[in-house]
């Protein structure tokens, strides 16, 4: 925030309102009184004269009535003797006139030369002739002061029998007023810088605090909320500090409280496996977990703000409306022709109480391992179905032939008898080993371990293949003579040896060697089974060891193979914590290996 200039500052605007206020009062105190005075004065100043005008008036009209002797007693003399007794420092001059106009006294000794003289003065001929008095105030054209003209008439019994001139100097009274008004105006001024310097003095009581305020304000605005606004009173503006400091606690508390949740959600966020994203209501992305950005292969800081419609990859199909209303989870598959990669994503839209949506979120699951097993399980029934149904059809058309008479033909029957023999030997051996299997599938599964001498045990079950073998197979081994002690479950390795020698027989040409290695390692043993048989193909080497996968499926079923002979040899050397892979050249033959756990430490503890 910008600082506050002095000129702009709630302090400068107190000062001037004062002033202002100030000068406004003295100006219609001053207006009203100063016109008051004037009428006053001006009232007082002519009340005065007039008195004396009157009592003028009567003196000389009993000047003017009297009976007198031409000779000795003049008139003039005698009203000389009445204007000398009329005395005022504020009038300039009095004349009095007869009825017939003619001046016959003044008091300004310079104007005695017109004593006998006739008047010119407009106002005496009017208070003459009407009978009258003219009052007026005017300019002296000589001395430019204002001055208060007075023509009175003189009457006896009702008869004007002349008129008394009077010229006041009532520039006078303006004078004092000048003088009054400059008393007021010396006061005003002193006033205001008495006013100026209060308001100051008040308005810093007042913007104290309130700055106090502002710059709190501001340090709250940066986070900052140690901070206490002083109380100075406990005014309304004492209060509302104290609202302020109530304030900036309960602020502080929401802040941190706000920040807890921020922080909760956050590690929640962070520790969830699925993927979280949040977007605006424009449906930008605002927020992204890291599940989320590793579940799209995408770095969070780049996909902030980006449609999320274009981050999930489904512009070409949806609009962000659609997924507002999308019910239903959506299956993102981001699957290549190398690598199985599906998503579901689960959206919900952020309202408010009143419809309006602020948001969506989008929930992200991976699913691949799901969708496999689910794939796995469906090939899985399709292929038991099929293997059964093979047998089974073979098997009843033959029952068919045989019911239809053929049991009758001695040379065919006991030919179809053994072909449904040996299919139904078949579908056993193939019960049996998905028996196996869903047995080790099963949780409570457990293997039966013991200390075999494995050289012994590997040489035994050799022998018995040795013995039972048809045609002209050579056997070749290459086994350690001393006694190798392992813990195995020796029915479960039975199986695998019979399993991985009987395929390596079954696939080796007449005269083919197969060759037998134990190799004791550290940690291990690795058993082989090496044959000189067809081979197979190197991208089928891992999908051998799938459940029903066979290499040629018309020769290997009728060599009598269920596919899923290396399946269980698998499951159960996973079991004793081995592994089995297999090795071949195409047409030169195929060397099966496994490695099961050995302790030679252990085994000397035993021994
Ligand atoms: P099967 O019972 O059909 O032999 P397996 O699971 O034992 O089933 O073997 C799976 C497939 O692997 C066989 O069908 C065969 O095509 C191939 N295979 C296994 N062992 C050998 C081998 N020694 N030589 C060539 N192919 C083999």
């Amino acid at each position: 925030m910008k600082k506050v200039g002095f000129f702009r500052s709630v302090h400068l605007k107190f000062v001037l309102i004062y002033v202002l206020l100030i000068l406004v009062a003295m100006q219609i105190i001053g207006v009203y009184f100063i016109d008051r005075l004037e009428k006053r004065l001006v009232a007082n100043f002519k009340e005065s004269l007039e008195e004396k005008v009157n009592l003028l008036a009567y003196n000389v009209e009993e000047e003017m009535i009297k009976p007198r002797e031409v000779k000795d007693n003049r008139l003039e003399d005698d009203i000389r003797s009445v204007l000398s007794d009329f005395s005022s420092n504020d009038v300039s001059e009095v004349r009095i006139i007869d009825n017939r106009s003619r001046i016959i006294g003044t008091s300004d000794p310079d104007k005695q030369g017109y004593v006998g003289k006739r008047t010119t003065e407009d106002s005496i001929k009017k208070t003459l002739g009407l009978g009258t008095e003219i009052s007026k105030v005017s300019l002296d054209r000589q001395t430019k002061n204002r001055v208060w003209v007075l023509s009175k008439p003189i009457k006896s019994k009702n008869e004007t029998i002349g008129a008394i001139y009077l010229v006041a100097k009532i520039e006078n009274v303006y004078v004092q007023l000048r003088e009054i008004n400059n008393i007021f105006m010396t006061g005003t001024a002193i006033a205001l810088v008495v006013t100026a310097g209060l308001g100051i003095l008040l308005a810093q009581t007042i913007t104290r605090p309130m700055s106090d305020m502002r710059k709190q304000a501001l340090a709250m605005a940066k986070g900052n909320f140690s901070r206490k606004v002083k109380v100075y009173g406990d005014d309304e503006i004492g209060q509302l500090a104290i609202t302020f400091n109530n304030l900036t606690k309960k602020l502080q508390d929401a802040t941190s409280t706000t920040e807890g949740e921020r922080k909760k959600l956050s590690s929640v966020l962070a520790y969830m496996t699925d993927g979280v994203i949040a977007t605006n209501r424009k449906g930008r992305v605002i927020l992204i977990n890291e599940p989320a950005a590793q579940l799209l292969n995408v770095s969070r800081e780049t996909v902030l703000s980006m449609p999320i419609v274009s981050l999930l990859g489904l512009e070409s199909d949806y609009s962000f409306e659609d997924l507002l209303s999308q019910q239903d989870s959506l299956i993102l598959d981001f699957s290549t022709s190398e690598e199985h990669y599906v998503l579901r994503a689960n959206f919900s839209v952020i309202q408010k109480e009143t419809g309006f949506v602020n948001g969506l979120i989008t929930v992200l699951h991976d699913i691949t391992e799901q969708e496999k097993i689910d794939y796995e399980r469906r090939e899985f029934v399709a292929n038991v179905s099929h293997e059964l149904r093979t047998p089974l059809t073979t098997m009843r058309s033959y029952l068919e032939a045989l019911a239809d008479g053929a049991w009758k033909d001695e040379s065919i029957a006991p030919n179809f008898l053994t072909v449904t023999q040996n299919e139904t030997e078949r579908m056993i051996r193939l019960v049996n080993d998905l028996l196996q299997l869903s047995k080790m599938d099963s949780k409570d599964y457990r293997l039966k371990k013991d200390w075999v001498n494995f050289s012994n045990f590997f040489n035994h079950i050799i022998d018995r293949f040795e013995i039972g073998k048809e045609g002209h197979i050579t056997f070749k081994r290459d086994i350690p003579k001393k006694a190798i002690f392992v813990d195995i479950d020796e029915d479960k390795i039975t199986q695998v040896l019979y399993n991985t020698i009987s395929n390596a027989m079954k696939y080796s040409p007449e005269g083919g060697q197969l060759t037998f290695r134990l190799k004791e390692l550290d940690g291990f043993i690795e058993v082989s089974i090496q044959d000189e048989g067809v081979g197979i193909p190197k991208d089928k080497l891992e999908k051998i060891f799938e459940r029903f996968y066979r290499v040629d499926k018309a020769r290997t079923r009728n060599l009598g193979g269920t596919g899923l002979g290396l399946a269980i040899a698998k499951e159960m050397v996973l079991a004793h914590g081995g592994n089995i892979w297999a090795t071949s050249k195409e047409g030169k033959g195929t060397t099966i290996f496994f490695t099961l756990p050995y302790d030679r430490d252990q085994e000397d503890e035993w021994l």
